[in-house]
């Protein structure tokens, strides 16, 4: 660990060969010509290769690495690496310490293991991997092995994206294209527009004792049995309540990790749950931020262990709390740092942030079901729609200031903006505080906040790339559209306004600013003829829907091929995972549940043997027998019920109907064999219930 007394900014970016960095130790025209490459996405010149290769292999061993990798992000949903030392052998026996070009810029693994969805059979094993210059490389140490890690893109042999970071990157051109077409168009002087995102990641931290002893968090990162605590999250006191000391010692140490890799690692809080915790970086730019939030997860569970906790990156490690999520805030900034979602402080008459405002209503509106598709994982469906996180329905919270704009927009063009004004707390020591033009509202599964958009759908243990991606696109496509328009027009001002006109009043139906949780809005949205698909396999199902594979093929980010192997690869996860918990299910609940269930009735038919010689009428015992016996009796039914369901699941041939037997028949099943586990836990003796209970879980720290 690092000394407390290393101030923080000599800590941060200590193990990235960063700009400060290459600006240091490269020559100056190579230095040039790679931050050509980084900035306009020139190509790097094999020479200027060599010498960068050189360079950082010289900064990583004076760092202490032997290795090095290609760091890069398959299908799996998380980061895969394979190392190689610096050495090349000599004739004399000897070894050279060596690093080049050619291994800094591609990289070529064994594909054959990873999820392909089709595009590459297991016998074509070739794979490469491309340095993504625009993400530094940097050190990472784990125990005693430091190693150069090199962010990189996963392609097959024939150039198909097998990982979650092609797309993402060929996302970021295709807004790029599309956004300076309209700024050019409305006479900005920009050269490029980069997404920005900063994911607002929540967890939750268990001590290592207890889940150590339960094989469903050990197997599958949630509970799949467990009682309700007597105390749950009612309270409201686990909400940014003070931080435990042994929490805030391993924040401390997660933060120094996180800044040594040039994560910018900023907010940390208690969430609503009960252990459950959130860590906000300041945002980046998406590629590099999705990069981030990959090492700040592993950071995250890897510290965890050495303070003797576990880190659940679980959407839903506990029924009954609050489960996870990452709140996805994105942006888009120019070349001349100007945040193209700002609104300034009269919004109504800055055409190129209504502009971009409207771009994102209407793509967030047409896209709606793809942009729900992204999210759609086996542990997010724990979340969407279960009142604790944004339903299912996708729609836009913009707040009252801009509402009213949007509104005005629609009804023959914005005059005014509504202002914030000042707070007055009533206190003369307290000054007066300069109110937002907006509220908040928390139940908004896409939310205007300030000056980005607040996607909340995304799953806590999900890679940003996929909701990026999707949200680069979308965004992309209209602001094509509203390109074309603008290019062809004699009067850009009216055609702009006109643009926004027809988007306030055709995609009116997509802003809500109400309660989100609520059953009036599920009946509303319904009437606005907006989608609610709550299931993960019917969501997955829209995914080649044909508006959706347009649109990635024309701007060339997935092809059709690739998208439906995706969707292949995404189906194919829910089933395994599915299969997986259905498994652990069945093993926990006979070899520990009834087990335990059974010594119980038996300690309690002896005792009533006993009672009864010695005359008395064990009428508790009696009782307590009856109940458990059938409870016992229902349990064993679903336990048959669960291996059934789960035999004629696996049984499938077919991707889809096999991903939709497990959301249905296997889901329906394990609820039933966990409803009669709960209640045998609420009335076993607890010194015979083999597993931790949720009170433990959740309040011992
Ligand atoms: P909240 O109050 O919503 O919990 P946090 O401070 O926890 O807010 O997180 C807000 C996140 O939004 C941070 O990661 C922050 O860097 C990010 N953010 C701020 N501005 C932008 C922007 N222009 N583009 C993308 N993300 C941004
Ligand atoms: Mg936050």
């Amino acid at each position: 660990m690092a000394a407390q007394s290393e101030s923080v900014t000599e800590l941060f970016g200590s193990k990235v060969f960063n700009e400060a960095t290459m600006r240091e130790r490269l020559p100056k025209n190579v230095f040039k010509a790679l931050k050509k490459t980084i900035d306009r996405g020139h190509s790097l010149d094999p020479a200027v290769a060599d010498v960068v290769a050189n360079s950082m292999k010289d900064w990583a061993i004076e760092n202490g690495a032997t290795h090095f990798c290609h760091w890069f992000q398959p299908m799996t949903g998380f980061t895969a690496e394979k190392h190689d030392a610096f050495i090349s052998p000599l004739p004399d026996g000897h070894i050279m310490v060596e690093f080049s070009g050619k291994e800094l810029t591609k990289g070529e693994p064994d594909a054959s293991s990873f999820p392909s969805g089709g595009l590459r059979s297991t016998f074509e094993a070739r794979g490469y991997t491309a340095w993504d210059c625009t993400s530094p490389v940097f050190i990472k140490e784990n125990g005693k092995n430091i190693t150069l890690y090199i962010p990189c893109a996963f392609c097959s042999y024939t150039g198909l994206a097998l990982d979650k970071k092609t797309p993402l990157l060929r996302s970021m051109d295709a807004l790029n294209t599309q956004a300076v077409r309209v700024l050019k168009a409305l006479g900005e002087n920009v050269s490029s527009v980069t997404p920005t995102m900063g994911p607002e990641q929540e967890y939750f931290l268990l001590d290592r004792f207890f889940f150590e002893k339960r094989l469903d968090l050990v197997l599958t990162g949630r509970t799949l049995f467990g009682a309700p605590s007597p105390r749950g999250q009612e309270m409201e006191d686990h909400y940014f309540g003070t931080l435990h000391e042994r929490v805030a010692s391993f924040m401390h140490e997660v933060n120094i990790e996180l800044w040594k890799l040039g994560v910018y690692a900023k907010t940390q809080h208690n969430e609503v749950a009960p252990a459950q915790y959130e860590l906000a970086p300041v945002f980046a730019t998406v590629n590099v931020a999705t990069d981030h939030n990959q090492l700040a997860m592993e950071t995250l569970q890897k510290i965890a262990l050495r303070h003797d906790f576990v880190c659940l990156l679980h959407e839903k490690p506990f029924a009954g709390v609050n489960g996870s999520g990452k709140h996805n805030n994105w942006s888009m900034v120019t070349d001349k740092g100007n945040n193209l979602l700002d609104p300034g402080n009269t919004p109504h008459d800055n055409m190129v942030f209504l502009i971009m405002l409207c771009a994102v209503v209407k793509a967030v509106d047409k896209y709606a079901k793809i942009l729900r598709a992204s999210v759609a994982t086996p542990g997010n469906e724990h979340r969407l729609g279960a009142n604790e996180a944004p339903p299912a329905i996708v729609s836009i919270f913009l707040g009252d200031q801009l509402t009213d704009i949007f509104d005005q927009l629609g009804s023959g063009g914005a005059k005014t903006s509504k202002q914030g004004g000042e707070l007055k707390l009533g206190v003369t020591t307290l000054p007066p505080l300069p109110k937002d033009s907006t509220d908040r509202n928390r139940t908004s599964p896409f939310a205007f906040t300030g000056n980005k958009f607040e996607f909340r759908m995304v799953g806590s243990m999900q890679s940003t790339a996929g909701s990026n991606f999707v949200l680069n696109t979308i965004v992309a496509d209209v602001l094509c559209d509203i390109a074309d328009e603008l290019e062809k027009s004699k009067d850009v001002k009216s055609a702009a306004q006109k643009i926004c006109a027809d988007i306030a009043k055709n995609h009116n139906r997509i802003i809500f600013n109400g309660d989100n949780y609520t059953e009036a809005w599920v009946k509303e949205a319904a009437k606005r003829g907006l989608s609610n698909i709550a299931s993960t396999v019917d969501s997955l199902k829209t995914v080649m829907d044909e508006i959706n594979v347009k649109m990635f093929k024309k701007h060339k980010v997935l092809s059709k091929a690739e998208l439906h192997a995706r969707t292949e690869i995404l189906l194919e996860a829910y089933a395994k995972t599915l299969n997986i918990e259905g498994l652990t299910m069945l093993n926990m609940a006979k070899r520990q549940i009834l087990p335990a269930c059974m010594a119980y009735s038996g300690d309690l038919a002896q005792t009533i043997a006993a009672l009864s010689t010695a005359g008395a009428a064990a009428i508790a015992q009696k009782a307590m027998l009856e109940k458990t016996d059938t409870l016992i009796a229902s349990l064993y039914t679903n336990i048959e019920n669960l291996e059934k369901a789960v035999a004629k699941a696996s049984s499938f041939g077919d991707i889809e109907k096999k991903a939709k037997s497990y959301s249905t028949d296997v889901v329906a099943a394990m609820l039933m064999v966990r409803q009669t586990a709960d209640e045998l836990e609420s009335i076993v003796d607890a010194e015979l219930w083999p597993l931790p209970t949720y009170a433990e879980m959740l309040f011992l720290r």
